[in-house]
């Protein structure tokens, strides 16, 4: 069965490219009939962020990407936040121990530093603890195993590093990679476990993707490099026959290309690259999120499956169930994903025409209410109805219409000083009394009566519309006035022209 986790860090908001990873695993799970894991990785309590976590799942149940198993959902192969089940990795760092594929090394922060700089001196910009400089630090290889107990009896700080062997290809297969090979003399010996009785991410990673299961190992490309050591870690567990497959994902690039798409580009590139606002707990900077400018989440997903991926179709729309249908792998690309703002905006305004009149007048609701306007879906829904058009959020209705749920309290100035004399007042008070006394209100109604009072007075529509218009809307411009009138009713219309006259 295809078992895949989503295995965030609570190091801050999750960003576009999270979601992404987390929609593919679950596409891809779902795709199987298989489960998809939500893992917090929290292991490095140095980076944690109040918050995150609680971010994280906020996003996801946004996203409606809904783990089967995970803290909040429960599941048979918990806990699954890392810091719970810290009583688990020791034994099998302890194992590669004994087996001869780790040990203990005792260098202070001074130490390496030091190594560092001097290496630095030498030309050599990356120093690493690896199978040549091992034998100068100080370490289980260097020391006897008298020295290693009694440093360890007195309580030294210490670490585990994984052994790496000299001169050896490490090979893997990755599903949208393809082969991948890497030399150990170009790996370091990384740190498996601290003193702390903290595993670190590789070391909890590996133990928790083998205890829970999983099949598949769908991340971002940053993780590449530490695939081979992965590898490394599987084999000398004794866990290869059971070795989850590999998938790492394209990178987000910047709009222009140039580079990846980074936490920091949020509003500074002005659009948001979280899913939803952040408030920063340190700074409380605000970063936007798409559920808060307006995006329906729905449309944020169709656009992410499409950072990455396509369907080999000219299909653009997808709902989820679609994606699942149609998700492979094998379509994702290797090349990163240029992030095209214009074509986010785009889903959004499929997706707003997908809704019911009914239904986008449910949504004005809030924001009406939010300016303190009390009104009915009903109502809400005929002012989507005639100015969904032209719209890519819910809001630029308002923006656009707002005339529909008050009376101008300005009016445009342009057409003000231009279209607003005698003549056209004279016009609009005629049509005033002559709407008054219609019984029907609807548009084709007003249109005809307005067209016979052109014909009648011999005048044309520029001497009428533009001061009807600004007496009714307040605006120079916009939809046609017959609807607006029908939509605003006879009563409402008329007191405008009114007041327009005082
Ligand atoms: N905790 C890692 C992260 O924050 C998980 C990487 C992986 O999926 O292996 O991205």
């Amino acid at each position: 069965k295809v078992r895949v986790r989503f295995a965030p860090s609570p190091t801050g908001p999750l960003h576009m490219g999270g979601v992404r990873t987390a929609l593919y695993n679950y596409l891809f799970a779902k795709k199987h009939g298989g489960d998809f894991i939500l893992r917090i990785e929290d292991t490095d309590q140095t980076r944690y962020v109040p918050g995150a976590e609680d971010y994280i799942i906020q996003a996801l149940t946004w996203s409606k990407i809904i783990p089967d198993e995970g803290q909040s959902v429960g599941g048979n192969y918990g806990p699954y936040r890392q810091s719970e089940r810290k009583h688990l990795y020791r034994a099998y760092a302890d194992q590669l121990i004994e087996s001869g594929h780790a040990y203990y090394a005792f260098d202070t922060s001074e130490d390496l530093d030091k190594m560092r700089e001097l290496a630095k001196q030498a030309g050599t910009a990356n120093w690493q603890y690896n199978h040549v400089t091992r034998s100068h630090m100080k370490n289980s290889i260097t020391l006897s195993a008298q020295e290693v107990q009694e440093r360890l009896d007195a309580g030294e700080p210490y670490v585990i590093r994984i052994k790496l062997p000299r001169n050896e290809e490490v090979k893997f297969e990755d599903i949208i990679r393809g082969w991948v090979s890497v030399n150990t003399n170009n790996m370091d010996d990384k740190v498996l476990f601290k003193s702390d009785g903290m595993p670190t991410y590789h070391l909890a990673n590996i133990v928790d993707d083998h205890l829970m299961e999983i099949t598949h190992v769908i991340r971002g490309e940053e993780w590449l490099p530490s695939a081979p050591l992965h590898i490394l870690l599987y084999r000398y567990l004794g866990w290869e026959e059971t070795r989850p497959q590999f998938a790492h994902l394209p990178l987000l690039l910047k709009p222009d290309g140039n580079g990846k798409l980074s936490k920091r580009d949020g509003d500074r590139l002005g659009f948001p690259v979280f899913p939803l606002q952040w408030k920063d707990p340190e700074t409380d900077n605000i970063s936007s999120g798409y559920r808060e400018q307006g995006y329906f989440s729905e449309a944020f997903i169709n656009m992410l499956a499409f950072l990455g991926w396509n369907p080999g179709t000219e299909q653009e729309l997808f709902t989820m169930q679609e994606l699942i249908d149609a998700f492979t792998l094998e379509r994702v690309n290797k090349a990163g994903a240029k992030f095209d703002h214009e074509k986010t905006k785009w889903f959004n305004q499929q997706y707003l025409r997908k809704h019911s009149d009914k239904e986008l007048g449910e949504l004005l609701l809030p924001y009406l209410d939010a300016k303190g306007i009390h009104t009915d879906a009903e109502y809400a829904g005929k002012v989507a109805s005639i100015m969904k058009e032209r719209a890519y959020f819910v809001t630029d209705i308002l923006d656009e219409g707002m005339y529909f749920f008050e009376p101008p309290i300005n009016y445009d100035e342009k057409t003000l000083a231009k279209k607003w004399n005698a003549e056209s007042r004279m016009h609009v008070e005629n049509l005033l009394h002559r709407f008054e006394a219609l019984e029907y209100f609807d548009s084709e109604t007003l249109e005809k009566n307005f067209k016979d009072y052109l014909t009648e007075k011999e005048t044309g529509f520029g001497k009428v519309g533009p001061g009807f218009r600004l007496a009714v809307t307040g605006q120079g411009m916009g939809a046609s006035m017959f609807d607006i009138c029908a939509i605003l009713g006879k009563q409402e219309t008329v007191a405008r022209m009114r007041t327009a006259l005082e």
